[in-house]
């Protein structure tokens, strides 16, 4: 077990529950399930899959991990109630390392307004809930609910009780992102000296990056004695979000100076693939000055630092871009490049496709863009993978795209597509206020859907004319938020398809919402 002795920390991946909890960021199953896997491939010890009993969604995202990932423990979370832990115990029931998270809030805040309960119902529900999970799996976890908020001699005692239950790991969450790194060490140390059963859970945090200390106050804990990280890829997660995995594991390397030589199971080289897939599926960019993964953090533009860095590497340089999979030759593939140096340079960033997919993108897109571009850098195969490799299933398919402008900002787009479950092909034309305006309004008409954009968003994905522009964009349709994402040389091409992706999105799960009421 990992006690306060032990020199590994268990990584906690909360990127399908927390993470997805964010506004925007929802998944549905095809995407889970293909994140679940590129997480156990990184090596995280813990995958929560969700919250069971919030949706049937939920429940089945759950299952599905449950069954499809094979290393990794897979927790379900639940709140202190019989119904929500019977509903997770089902959900985890296929795993080959089932563990149930049971939470329940301790903090007087969240005691007097939230729960109207005193101090020692708390404790027996804590307990009480414990025993139930316990019931049904050996791997049972309890959080008392903006822990940083409750009183330590309060938290102590809820922590020596549920361990007493027979809680196996017990997290202490700063829920609101309230903590600082030395108040929340301090917390933790107060846990270690006065919590007589300590050593018979593992001791866990779970920080949130309100006042962007979420990594900071993760390290301090780890430094009092904490042996579990909760973490989520690209720092996803409820509001400013959670504390990155790839922040906290990159720091813990760099500074094994500080951290006494803590190491995690995570394979760094994968980190960077990982984040960029996550940022994929769930829509949401990564910032470029994101530490470790952004698209700036390994760049160095001033003169001296670029300079520095050509004649060694460490004057400015504290991690190689490498350890985190950041292929760094900046190569180069054009229209005389082979099949297989297109295979080997997929592998070497990172993408792990079928040879089927590859196929698929080489003879396809790929030329397509190498006839459009004499020069095909990494930035361009990987936007390439990222929109082409279908992950949505696919309804409406873009065939032919026109665009007319006149005087005044009038514009007409006529566009034709192909409904690919049916094999009809539709043609329209709309007018708008410009280009993007009437191209999006072809689209509704064509498909039927109507959405009202929050977000819209054009940058290009490498330098030079002749780039590739990616549009990406944010909307609603009724209570629903999905995003999308275009890339092609064309900037009304990539508009289009960004659109288009978002209408797939919402036309796939209204097809998996009726499939479920069939059953
Ligand atoms: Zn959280």
């Amino acid at each position: 077990m990992a006690t306060k002795a032990s020199k590994r920390l268990i990584v906690f991946d909360t990127t399908l529950r927390d993470g997805e909890q964010s506004p925007g960021a929802s998944m549905n199953l095809t995407e889970k399930l293909e994140v679940a896997r590129a997480l156990e491939l990184l090596g995280v010890d813990v995958l929560e899959a969700g919250f069971p009993i919030t949706s049937q969604d939920d429940f089945e995202a759950v299952r599905a991990i449950s069954r499809e990932v094979a290393r990794p423990t897979v927790c379900g979370l639940a709140r202190c109630v019989a119904k929500d832990i019977d509903r997770a115990a089902e959900a985890v029931a296929a795993a080959k390392r089932p563990r149930i998270h049971v939470f329940l809030a301790t903090s007087k805040i969240h005691r007097e307004y939230k729960l109207h309960k005193a101090r020692g119902e708390i404790l027996r529900l804590a307990v009480e809930g414990v025993r139930h999970a316990k019931a049904a799996v050996d791997d049972v976890q309890f959080s008392p609910e903006d822990a940083a908020r409750t009183e330590p001699e309060f938290l102590a005692q809820v922590v020596e009780a549920v361990i007493d239950a027979g809680a196996t790991t017990v997290n202490i969450p700063d829920t609101v992102g309230w903590a600082t790194p030395e108040g929340f060490r301090a917390l933790i140390e107060h846990l270690f000296e006065n919590v007589p059963n300590i050593d018979k859970a593992v001791i866990a945090v779970h920080c949130h990056n309100d006042l962007g200390m979420a990594v900071a106050n993760t390290l301090a804990a780890v430094q009092a004695g904490a042996r579990q990280v909760e973490v989520t890829v690209n720092g996803l997660g409820e509001r400013a979000g959670n504390a990155a995995l790839e922040e906290v594991v990159m720091a813990l390397g760099t500074r094994s100076d500080v951290f006494g030589g803590l190491a995690t199971g995570i394979r760094t080289e994968l980190l960077y693939p990982t984040s960029r897939l996550v940022s994929r599926v769930t829509g949401l960019v990564v910032a470029r000055n994101k530490a470790i993964v952004g698209e700036n953090a390994f760049a160095h533009e001033s003169g001296i630092h670029a300079d520095g860095v050509l004649k060694k590497r460490s004057t400015y340089e504290i991690m190689d871009p490498r350890s985190i999979g950041l292929a760094k030759s900046r190569l180069v593939l054009g229209k005389h490049s082979g099949r297989h140096q297109f295979r080997q340079r997929l592998k070497e960033m990172g993408f792990r496709l079928p040879g089927k997919e590859i196929d698929a993108l080489f003879f396809g897109p790929f030329k397509e863009l190498a006839d459009r571009k004499k020069e095909v850098f990494d930035e361009d195969i990987a936007a390439l993978v990222e929109s082409e490799v279908a992950h949505a299933p696919e309804t409406w398919r873009l065939l032919r795209l026109t665009v007319a402008t006149a005087t005044g900002g009038m514009a007409t787009a006529t566009v034709e597509l192909e409904n690919l479950l049916t094999k009809d092909r539709k043609r329209d034309a709309a007018t708008g206020d410009g280009p993007v305006d009437a191209i999006f309004h072809a689209l509704s008409r064509l498909t039927g859907v109507k959405l009202k954009l929050d977000d819209y968003q054009i940058r290009s994905v490498t330098s030079g004319a002749e780039a590739q522009g990616e549009a990406r964009l944010e909307a609603r349709h009724g209570d629903k938020s999905v995003s999308g994402r275009g890339v092609s040389t064309d900037i009304l091409e990539a508009s289009a398809k960004a659109y288009l992706g978002a209408i797939n999105r919402i036309v796939s799960s209204r097809l998996a919402t009726k499939k479920r009421k069939r059953h």
